[in-house]
């Protein structure tokens, strides 16, 4: 039986990963961590650490206490805080990789995942269909410290045997923990909006195309990779991985069809830029051959799910306040 370390546990995908652990694993077997605990209710866990990924020492003490095997290193500056604090992020994003690739490379760890994005792409990437190796020149921050980390990730793996894998995702659309700091955050809070404002502005333009995903595809794609067996996982680097491409016009549509009196205006602020050096949409063919990745939502399906979840959540809430 595995013993997991998910770093980052709190965020918007570590806290989803961490409940789907515990169903593979068991409870006792799933060390959830983060720096901050205000997202680790949703964990529920006995298993709690404070755990600063910048610390070399703390993580290994971490490893070592709990008999780690494999570590989720979920903690990251995405891209829009990326841009506002450029050294923090390249501080975060690569000092805590190698701290992990490390602790892989002396023997302490057995597998590792950590997740890059398609943020590696910059505007002289073709942008439909977006091939597994192609130009790859990212300009922010956050896609430049991916694309570094998985040149060193398939660097630590053909040098020294470590067992790295590595998904680059798309946008993630979820609704039991708010987005932290992407250029995708608006798929998320347009929902929350729908629902309690009946309208929304949004910080990208109306025809703004860019691949995207629902939680339950990202969480399913990242346990099939770490469960494919090692002879199966060709790419050290990161695999594409796609579900559906929709712009904000498209998503508000969906939105319109079950909430009719839905509006949404557009006010791009710099978040626009960002989103226009990304891919449209990904060609993740690579992943679908080689562990037989699959996705389950498409743009309705999520859309329902989304609403369905939420409208329950803000009900439950309401119940509780009253
Ligand atoms: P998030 O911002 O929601 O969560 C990150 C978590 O890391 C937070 O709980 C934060 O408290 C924690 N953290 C920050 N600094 C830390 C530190 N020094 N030590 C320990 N924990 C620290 O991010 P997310 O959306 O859950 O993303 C998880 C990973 O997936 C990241 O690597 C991100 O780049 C990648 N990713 C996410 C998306 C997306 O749409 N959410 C898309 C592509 C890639």
């Amino acid at each position: 039986m595995s013993k997991v370390l998910i770093i980052g546990a709190g965020g918007q995908i570590g806290s989803e990963l961490t409940q789907k652990l515990r169903e593979i694993h068991g409870n006792n077997n799933v060390v959830a961590s983060d720096i901050r605990f205000s997202n680790l209710d949703t964990v529920n866990s006995e298993l709690i650490e404070n755990l600063d990924a910048k610390n070399f020492d703390a993580v290994k003490t971490c490893v070592e206490k709990h008999n780690i095997d494999t570590v989720y290193l979920m903690a990251a500056m995405l891209s829009a805080t990326g841009e506002k604090h450029p050294m923090m992020a390249w501080d975060l994003n690569m000092n805590s990789l190698f701290h992990v690739l490390n602790l892989a490379k002396e023997g302490l760890i057995k597998k590792v995942f950590w997740p890059s994005s398609i943020a590696v792409f910059g505007p002289t990437t073709p942008s439909i269909q977006t091939p597994q190796h192609t130009t790859m020149e990212p300009t922010t921050v956050y896609g430049i410290t991916k694309q570094v980390g998985e040149r060193w990730c398939e660097y630590y793996h053909k040098q020294y045997g470590v067992d790295v894998r590595s998904l680059r995702y798309p946008g993630i659309v979820s609704w039991k923990t708010m987005p932290g700091g992407g250029t995708t955050d608006y798929a998320v809070e347009i929902y929350h909006k729908a629902l309690i404002d009946k309208s929304y502005e949004c910080f990208l333009s109306a025809n703004t195309e860019l691949p995207m995903m629902f939680m339950d595809d990202a969480i399913n794609a990242t346990t099939k990779l770490m469960q494919a067996p090692s002879e199966n996982i060709k790419i050290r680097s990161s695999y594409n991985l796609a579900a559906i491409s929709f712009t904000p016009k498209e998503l508000a549509a969906s939105i319109a069809a079950h909430i009719p009196e839905f509006e949404i205006k557009y006010n791009p602020d710099f978040r626009q830029k960002i989103a226009d050096s990304w891919p449209k949409s990904i060609d993740d063919s690579s992943a679908r051959r080689d562990w037989n990745w699959t996705h389950n939502y498409d743009l309705e399906a999520m859309t329902s799910e989304m609403l369905k979840q939420l409208r329950s959540k803000y009900d439950s809430e309401a119940k509780v306040s009253t």
